[in-house]
Protein backbone atom coordinates (compact mmCIF):
# COMPACT_ATOMS: atom_id res chain seq x y z
CA UNK A 1 0.00 0.00 0.00
CA UNK A 2 1.33 3.46 -1.08
CA UNK A 3 0.43 6.53 0.52
CA UNK A 4 0.60 10.04 -0.33
CA UNK A 5 3.56 11.92 -1.33
CA UNK A 6 4.35 14.04 2.08
CA UNK A 7 6.60 11.72 4.20
CA UNK A 8 8.97 10.25 1.10
CA UNK A 9 8.34 10.52 -2.68
CA UNK A 10 10.37 8.81 -5.40
CA UNK A 11 9.94 11.66 -8.71
CA UNK A 12 10.36 9.77 -12.11
CA UNK A 13 11.09 12.25 -14.82
CA UNK A 14 9.39 10.52 -17.68
CA UNK A 15 11.14 13.00 -20.22
CA UNK A 16 14.45 12.01 -18.61
CA UNK A 17 13.62 8.63 -20.12
CA UNK A 18 12.67 9.47 -23.33
CA UNK A 19 15.72 11.41 -23.89
CA UNK A 20 17.42 8.70 -22.01
CA UNK A 21 16.24 6.35 -25.13
CA UNK A 22 16.95 8.93 -27.74
CA UNK A 23 20.62 9.35 -26.92
CA UNK A 24 20.99 5.43 -26.21
CA UNK A 25 19.04 4.83 -30.18
CA UNK A 26 21.69 7.21 -31.07
CA UNK A 27 24.44 5.21 -29.83
CA UNK A 28 23.43 2.03 -31.76
CA UNK A 29 21.80 3.88 -34.85
CA UNK A 30 21.91 0.45 -36.55
CA UNK A 31 19.95 -1.85 -34.24
CA UNK A 32 16.87 -1.85 -32.76
CA UNK A 33 16.26 -0.82 -29.18
CA UNK A 34 14.35 -2.75 -26.18
CA UNK A 35 13.53 -0.62 -23.05
CA UNK A 36 14.23 -3.33 -20.27
CA UNK A 37 11.49 -2.82 -17.69
CA UNK A 38 11.64 -5.68 -15.59
CA UNK A 39 11.99 -5.91 -11.51
CA UNK A 40 9.44 -2.47 -12.12
CA UNK A 41 11.21 -0.45 -14.33
CA UNK A 42 14.28 -1.21 -11.82
CA UNK A 43 11.69 0.89 -9.43
CA UNK A 44 10.83 3.50 -11.34
CA UNK A 45 7.55 2.21 -12.54
CA UNK A 46 7.19 -0.08 -15.35
CA UNK A 47 4.37 0.77 -17.16
CA UNK A 48 4.90 4.81 -17.25
CA UNK A 49 8.57 4.17 -18.16
CA UNK A 50 7.77 1.04 -20.97
CA UNK A 51 5.08 3.94 -22.00
CA UNK A 52 7.62 6.94 -22.34
CA UNK A 53 10.37 4.70 -24.00
CA UNK A 54 7.66 3.63 -26.25
CA UNK A 55 6.73 7.09 -27.03
CA UNK A 56 11.06 7.79 -27.67
CA UNK A 57 11.28 4.78 -29.91
CA UNK A 58 12.19 1.85 -28.48
CA UNK A 59 10.49 -0.97 -30.42
CA UNK A 60 10.70 -3.73 -28.10
CA UNK A 61 10.08 -3.92 -24.25
CA UNK A 62 12.04 -6.56 -22.14
CA UNK A 63 11.04 -8.56 -18.55
CA UNK A 64 12.50 -10.62 -16.30
CA UNK A 65 9.70 -12.76 -15.67
CA UNK A 66 6.77 -13.35 -17.89
CA UNK A 67 3.88 -12.28 -15.06
CA UNK A 68 5.90 -8.77 -15.49
CA UNK A 69 5.34 -9.04 -19.64
CA UNK A 70 1.17 -9.78 -19.24
CA UNK A 71 1.66 -6.93 -17.08
CA UNK A 72 2.46 -4.65 -19.62
CA UNK A 73 0.14 -6.14 -22.09
CA UNK A 74 -2.63 -5.68 -19.34
CA UNK A 75 -1.79 -2.15 -19.28
CA UNK A 76 -2.76 -1.42 -22.87
CA UNK A 77 1.04 -2.36 -24.66
CA UNK A 78 0.65 -4.08 -27.88
CA UNK A 79 4.30 -4.10 -29.37
CA UNK A 80 7.18 -6.58 -29.44
CA UNK A 81 7.93 -7.51 -25.33
CA UNK A 82 10.56 -10.66 -24.46
CA UNK A 83 10.36 -11.98 -21.53
CA UNK A 84 12.85 -14.51 -20.82
CA UNK A 85 13.34 -16.27 -17.11
CA UNK A 86 10.94 -19.17 -16.99
CA UNK A 87 10.52 -22.25 -14.65
CA UNK A 88 8.65 -25.80 -15.59
CA UNK A 89 4.98 -25.17 -15.51
CA UNK A 90 4.99 -21.45 -16.23
CA UNK A 91 2.36 -19.57 -17.95
CA UNK A 92 3.38 -20.18 -21.74
CA UNK A 93 -0.15 -20.15 -22.77
CA UNK A 94 -0.95 -16.43 -21.51
CA UNK A 95 2.54 -15.75 -22.85
CA UNK A 96 1.58 -17.02 -25.99
CA UNK A 97 -1.87 -16.09 -26.05
CA UNK A 98 -0.74 -12.41 -25.63
CA UNK A 99 1.86 -12.68 -28.34
CA UNK A 100 4.52 -12.26 -26.13
CA UNK A 101 8.38 -13.26 -27.28
CA UNK A 102 9.40 -16.00 -24.95
CA UNK A 103 12.93 -17.10 -24.11
CA UNK A 104 14.13 -20.67 -24.84
CA UNK A 105 17.22 -22.28 -23.36
CA UNK A 106 16.56 -26.07 -23.43
CA UNK A 107 14.34 -28.75 -24.73
CA UNK A 108 11.71 -28.56 -21.53
CA UNK A 109 11.24 -24.89 -22.32
CA UNK A 110 10.85 -26.13 -26.35
CA UNK A 111 8.53 -28.74 -25.19
CA UNK A 112 6.42 -26.54 -22.56
CA UNK A 113 6.04 -23.57 -25.14
CA UNK A 114 5.62 -26.08 -28.30
CA UNK A 115 2.24 -27.66 -25.82
CA UNK A 116 1.33 -24.44 -25.48
CA UNK A 117 0.91 -23.24 -28.85
CA UNK A 118 -0.95 -26.34 -29.95
CA UNK A 119 -3.24 -25.92 -27.02
CA UNK A 120 -3.95 -22.39 -28.46
CA UNK A 121 -3.81 -22.65 -32.12
CA UNK A 122 -0.96 -20.55 -32.41
CA UNK A 123 2.57 -20.04 -33.24
CA UNK A 124 4.67 -19.34 -30.44
CA UNK A 125 7.04 -16.54 -30.85
CA UNK A 126 10.34 -18.56 -29.25
CA UNK A 127 13.80 -16.34 -29.06
CA UNK A 128 16.99 -19.43 -28.42
CA UNK A 129 19.83 -18.20 -26.18
CA UNK A 130 22.88 -19.83 -25.78
CA UNK A 131 25.84 -19.59 -23.00
CA UNK A 132 28.30 -17.91 -24.36
CA UNK A 133 29.98 -17.45 -21.44
CA UNK A 134 27.87 -15.64 -18.31
CA UNK A 135 27.49 -19.40 -17.03
CA UNK A 136 23.71 -18.40 -15.20
CA UNK A 137 21.08 -19.00 -18.35
CA UNK A 138 21.13 -20.61 -21.62
CA UNK A 139 21.98 -23.22 -23.39
CA UNK A 140 25.23 -24.72 -23.10
CA UNK A 141 27.26 -25.37 -26.11
CA UNK A 142 27.33 -28.71 -26.08
CA UNK A 143 23.48 -28.79 -26.38
CA UNK A 144 23.28 -26.07 -28.82
CA UNK A 145 22.74 -27.98 -31.97
CA UNK A 146 20.04 -30.30 -30.36
CA UNK A 147 18.46 -27.58 -29.13
CA UNK A 148 18.68 -25.35 -32.29
CA UNK A 149 17.39 -28.52 -34.73
CA UNK A 150 14.80 -29.20 -32.40
CA UNK A 151 13.49 -25.76 -32.45
CA UNK A 152 14.03 -25.93 -36.52
CA UNK A 153 12.04 -28.83 -36.60
CA UNK A 154 8.85 -27.35 -34.11
CA UNK A 155 9.17 -24.58 -36.99
CA UNK A 156 8.58 -26.81 -39.99
CA UNK A 157 5.13 -28.12 -37.61
CA UNK A 158 3.74 -24.78 -37.11
CA UNK A 159 4.21 -24.85 -33.20
CA UNK A 160 6.63 -21.99 -33.07
CA UNK A 161 8.98 -19.48 -34.79
CA UNK A 162 12.64 -18.77 -34.06
CA UNK A 163 12.21 -14.93 -33.64
CA UNK A 164 15.46 -14.28 -31.80
CA UNK A 165 18.72 -15.86 -31.53
CA UNK A 166 20.54 -14.57 -28.19
CA UNK A 167 23.25 -13.94 -25.51
CA UNK A 168 24.11 -12.13 -22.38
CA UNK A 169 28.04 -10.49 -21.00
CA UNK A 170 29.13 -11.35 -17.99
CA UNK A 171 32.10 -8.29 -18.12
CA UNK A 172 30.81 -6.03 -20.74
CA UNK A 173 31.06 -3.32 -18.05
CA UNK A 174 34.63 -3.97 -17.60
CA UNK A 175 36.33 -2.50 -20.51
CA UNK A 176 39.01 -4.96 -22.25
CA UNK A 177 38.20 -7.74 -19.80
CA UNK A 178 38.95 -10.77 -21.71
CA UNK A 179 35.53 -12.73 -21.49
CA UNK A 180 34.29 -10.03 -23.64
CA UNK A 181 35.89 -11.02 -26.96
CA UNK A 182 35.60 -14.80 -26.06
CA UNK A 183 31.73 -14.36 -25.49
CA UNK A 184 31.72 -12.30 -28.90
CA UNK A 185 33.02 -15.33 -30.96
CA UNK A 186 31.39 -17.85 -29.07
CA UNK A 187 28.15 -16.14 -30.17
CA UNK A 188 28.93 -15.69 -33.76
CA UNK A 189 29.95 -19.58 -33.61
CA UNK A 190 26.03 -20.29 -32.68
CA UNK A 191 24.67 -17.86 -34.84
CA UNK A 192 26.85 -20.09 -37.49
CA UNK A 193 25.17 -22.96 -36.06
CA UNK A 194 21.53 -22.07 -35.97
CA UNK A 195 21.53 -20.47 -39.43
CA UNK A 196 23.48 -23.57 -40.59
CA UNK A 197 20.19 -25.69 -39.36
CA UNK A 198 17.89 -23.23 -41.59
CA UNK A 199 16.98 -20.43 -38.91
CA UNK A 200 16.21 -17.24 -39.79
CA UNK A 201 15.33 -15.10 -36.91
CA UNK A 202 14.23 -11.34 -37.04
CA UNK A 203 16.47 -10.19 -34.34
CA UNK A 204 20.56 -11.69 -33.29
CA UNK A 205 21.33 -9.40 -30.10
CA UNK A 206 23.64 -9.49 -27.58
CA UNK A 207 24.09 -6.23 -25.91
CA UNK A 208 23.12 -5.04 -22.73
CA UNK A 209 23.81 -1.06 -21.50
CA UNK A 210 27.61 -1.43 -21.26
CA UNK A 211 27.83 -3.18 -24.40
CA UNK A 212 25.51 -0.69 -26.00
CA UNK A 213 27.43 2.08 -25.13
CA UNK A 214 31.31 0.71 -25.81
CA UNK A 215 31.04 -2.26 -27.92
CA UNK A 216 29.16 -1.34 -31.09
CA UNK A 217 30.57 -4.47 -32.77
CA UNK A 218 27.94 -6.56 -30.20
CA UNK A 219 24.88 -4.44 -31.33
CA UNK A 220 23.62 -6.96 -34.17
CA UNK A 221 20.11 -6.08 -34.99
CA UNK A 222 18.64 -4.83 -31.04
CA UNK A 223 20.35 -3.94 -28.03
CA UNK A 224 18.87 -4.23 -24.63
CA UNK A 225 19.12 -1.72 -22.42
CA UNK A 226 17.95 -1.66 -18.64
CA UNK A 227 19.73 0.50 -16.28
CA UNK A 228 20.86 2.91 -19.18
CA UNK A 229 17.10 3.70 -19.95
CA UNK A 230 16.77 4.99 -16.24
CA UNK A 231 20.17 7.24 -16.66
CA UNK A 232 22.50 5.30 -14.39
CA UNK A 233 26.12 4.47 -15.69
CA UNK A 234 26.38 0.96 -16.12
CA UNK A 235 29.33 1.53 -14.19
CA UNK A 236 31.73 4.63 -12.43
CA UNK A 237 34.71 2.45 -14.44
CA UNK A 238 32.51 3.62 -17.96
CA UNK A 239 31.70 7.59 -16.89
CA UNK A 240 29.52 9.46 -15.42
CA UNK A 241 25.76 9.70 -16.94
CA UNK A 242 26.18 12.94 -18.54
CA UNK A 243 29.36 11.85 -20.32
CA UNK A 244 27.25 9.43 -22.10
CA UNK A 245 24.51 11.96 -22.49
CA UNK A 246 22.07 10.48 -19.63
CA UNK A 247 20.04 11.86 -16.77
CA UNK A 248 19.27 9.84 -13.98
CA UNK A 249 15.34 9.95 -13.90
CA UNK A 250 14.60 9.08 -9.98
CA UNK A 251 15.01 11.58 -7.18
CA UNK A 252 14.06 10.34 -3.96
CA UNK A 253 12.98 13.10 -1.77
CA UNK A 254 11.67 13.42 1.95
CA UNK A 255 10.38 15.81 4.09
CA UNK A 256 12.18 15.89 8.12
CA UNK A 257 10.21 14.50 10.22
CA UNK A 258 11.40 16.14 13.46
CA UNK A 259 14.47 18.78 13.85
CA UNK A 260 15.82 19.06 17.72
CA UNK A 261 19.11 20.64 19.99
CA UNK A 262 20.69 17.82 21.89
CA UNK A 263 23.61 18.22 24.33
CA UNK A 264 27.32 16.98 23.33
CA UNK A 265 27.02 13.19 23.93
CA UNK A 266 23.84 11.74 22.88
CA UNK A 267 23.70 8.88 21.46
CA UNK A 268 21.93 8.42 18.10
CA UNK A 269 19.78 5.45 16.59
CA UNK A 270 19.58 1.91 17.47
CA UNK A 271 23.22 0.48 18.91
CA UNK A 272 24.32 4.14 19.68
CA UNK A 273 26.61 4.24 17.11
CA UNK A 274 26.85 7.70 16.69
CA UNK A 275 27.89 9.98 19.32
CA UNK A 276 27.36 14.12 19.11
CA UNK A 277 30.72 15.46 20.14
CA UNK A 278 28.91 18.82 21.16
CA UNK A 279 26.19 20.31 21.14
CA UNK A 280 24.14 20.25 18.01
CA UNK A 281 21.05 19.76 15.81
CA UNK A 282 20.02 16.23 14.86
CA UNK A 283 17.25 16.02 11.89
CA UNK A 284 15.15 13.19 11.19
CA UNK A 285 14.59 11.44 7.86
CA UNK A 286 11.58 9.95 7.92
CA UNK A 287 12.63 6.89 5.74
CA UNK A 288 14.78 3.36 6.43
CA UNK A 289 15.57 0.60 5.01
CA UNK A 290 11.69 -0.64 4.25
CA UNK A 291 11.83 2.60 1.80
CA UNK A 292 15.41 1.02 0.41
CA UNK A 293 17.09 3.21 2.16
CA UNK A 294 20.45 0.29 2.75
CA UNK A 295 21.14 -0.35 6.12
CA UNK A 296 24.81 -1.15 4.81
CA UNK A 297 25.07 2.48 4.04
CA UNK A 298 24.51 3.41 8.18
CA UNK A 299 26.93 6.31 8.80
CA UNK A 300 27.88 6.82 5.45
CA UNK A 301 25.00 7.63 3.08
CA UNK A 302 24.43 11.37 2.24
CA UNK A 303 21.76 13.51 1.70
CA UNK A 304 21.38 16.92 0.67
CA UNK A 305 19.66 18.88 3.49
CA UNK A 306 19.62 22.79 4.01
CA UNK A 307 22.44 23.30 0.86
CA UNK A 308 24.88 21.00 2.52
CA UNK A 309 25.84 17.19 2.00
CA UNK A 310 25.33 15.42 5.78
CA UNK A 311 26.05 11.68 6.25
CA UNK A 312 23.55 9.52 7.90
CA UNK A 313 24.36 9.39 11.96
CA UNK A 314 24.42 5.74 13.35
CA UNK A 315 22.37 3.26 11.94
CA UNK A 316 19.77 3.50 9.21
CA UNK A 317 16.50 1.68 10.96
CA UNK A 318 13.32 0.37 8.94
CA UNK A 319 11.64 3.68 8.56
CA UNK A 320 14.26 6.38 9.84
CA UNK A 321 17.88 7.74 9.88
CA UNK A 322 19.01 10.87 11.58
CA UNK A 323 21.51 13.40 10.14
CA UNK A 324 23.70 15.57 12.09
CA UNK A 325 22.92 19.08 11.15
CA UNK A 326 25.97 20.84 13.58
CA UNK A 327 25.73 24.61 13.67
CA UNK A 328 22.85 24.64 11.28
CA UNK A 329 19.14 24.86 11.53
CA UNK A 330 16.40 23.60 9.80
CA UNK A 331 12.48 23.19 10.41
CA UNK A 332 10.51 20.00 10.20
CA UNK A 333 8.93 19.34 6.36
CA UNK A 334 12.18 21.11 5.04
CA UNK A 335 13.31 18.83 2.46
CA UNK A 336 15.88 16.06 1.79
CA UNK A 337 17.38 15.08 -0.68
CA UNK A 338 18.98 11.70 -0.71
CA UNK A 339 19.56 11.12 -4.31
CA UNK A 340 19.03 12.56 -7.64
CA UNK A 341 20.46 13.63 -10.76
CA UNK A 342 23.29 15.65 -9.51
CA UNK A 343 22.70 18.63 -11.06
CA UNK A 344 20.49 20.26 -8.09
CA UNK A 345 24.01 19.61 -5.54
CA UNK A 346 22.39 16.36 -4.50
CA UNK A 347 24.43 13.29 -4.11
CA UNK A 348 23.10 10.57 -6.99
CA UNK A 349 22.13 6.88 -6.82
CA UNK A 350 25.78 6.24 -7.15
CA UNK A 351 27.24 8.19 -4.61
CA UNK A 352 24.34 5.66 -2.50
CA UNK A 353 25.78 2.52 -3.90
CA UNK A 354 29.43 3.58 -2.96
CA UNK A 355 28.17 4.08 0.24
CA UNK A 356 26.32 0.83 0.63
CA UNK A 357 29.25 -1.18 -1.23
CA UNK A 358 26.69 -1.61 -3.73
CA UNK A 359 25.62 -0.77 -7.53
CA UNK A 360 23.67 2.11 -8.38
CA UNK A 361 21.26 -0.62 -10.18
CA UNK A 362 20.52 -2.17 -6.58
CA UNK A 363 19.79 1.26 -4.86
CA UNK A 364 17.09 1.87 -7.09
CA UNK A 365 15.41 -1.61 -7.75
CA UNK A 366 15.31 -1.63 -4.25
CA UNK A 367 13.30 1.55 -3.41
CA UNK A 368 10.67 0.30 -1.62
CA UNK A 369 6.82 -0.51 -2.16
CA UNK A 370 5.70 2.08 0.39
CA UNK A 371 7.49 4.84 -1.06
CA UNK A 372 4.68 6.55 -3.73
CA UNK A 373 6.27 6.97 -6.92
CA UNK A 374 5.02 10.82 -8.21
CA UNK A 375 5.45 11.02 -12.50
CA UNK A 376 6.90 14.36 -13.98
CA UNK A 377 7.20 15.04 -17.57
CA UNK A 378 4.02 13.03 -18.58
CA UNK A 379 3.22 12.98 -22.41
CA UNK A 380 -0.46 14.96 -22.37
CA UNK A 381 -2.14 12.22 -24.01
CA UNK A 382 -1.68 10.02 -21.47
CA UNK A 383 -2.62 11.35 -18.27
CA UNK A 384 -5.14 9.78 -16.20
CA UNK A 385 -4.10 6.07 -17.48
CA UNK A 386 -3.38 3.47 -15.92
CA UNK A 387 -0.15 3.20 -14.30
CA UNK A 388 0.49 6.88 -14.55
CA UNK A 389 -0.29 10.00 -12.16
CA UNK A 390 1.13 9.32 -8.40
CA UNK A 391 -0.60 6.74 -6.55
CA UNK A 392 2.66 4.33 -7.83
CA UNK A 393 -0.22 2.46 -10.13
CA UNK A 394 -0.68 -0.88 -9.49
CA UNK A 395 2.78 -2.30 -10.62
CA UNK A 396 4.65 -1.91 -6.99
CA UNK A 397 3.30 -4.63 -4.65
C1 LIG B 1 18.74 -7.01 -16.97
C2 LIG B 1 19.11 -7.49 -18.31
C3 LIG B 1 19.48 -6.61 -19.33
C4 LIG B 1 19.70 -5.12 -19.09
O1 LIG B 1 20.94 -4.95 -18.44
P1 LIG B 1 21.49 -3.48 -18.14
O2 LIG B 1 22.88 -3.69 -17.70
O3 LIG B 1 20.62 -2.91 -17.08
O4 LIG B 1 21.37 -2.75 -19.44
C5 LIG B 1 19.69 -7.11 -20.60
N1 LIG B 1 19.55 -8.44 -20.85
C6 LIG B 1 19.24 -9.32 -19.88
C7 LIG B 1 19.14 -10.76 -20.20
C8 LIG B 1 19.01 -8.89 -18.58
O5 LIG B 1 18.70 -9.77 -17.63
Amino acid sequence: MTETPTRIRAEIDLEAVRANVRALRAAAPTAQLMAVVKADGYGHGAVPCARAAREAGAAWLGTATPQEALALRAAGDTGPVLCWLWTPGGPWREAVEAGIDVSVSALWALREVAAAARASGRTARIHLKADTGLGRNGCAPADWAGLTAAARAAEARGTVRVTGLWSHFACADEPGHPSVTAQQSAFREALAVAEGCGLRPEVRHLANSPATLTLPDSHYDLVRTGVAVYGISPSPELGTPAEHGLRPAMTLRAALASVKRVPAGHGVSYGHRYTTTGETTLALVPAGYADGVPRHASGAGPVLVGGKWRQVAGRVAMDQFVVDLGADSAAPGDDAVLFGPGDGGEPTAEDWARAAGTIAYEIVTRIGARVPRVYLGKSGENDGDAGSGTDGGAGHG
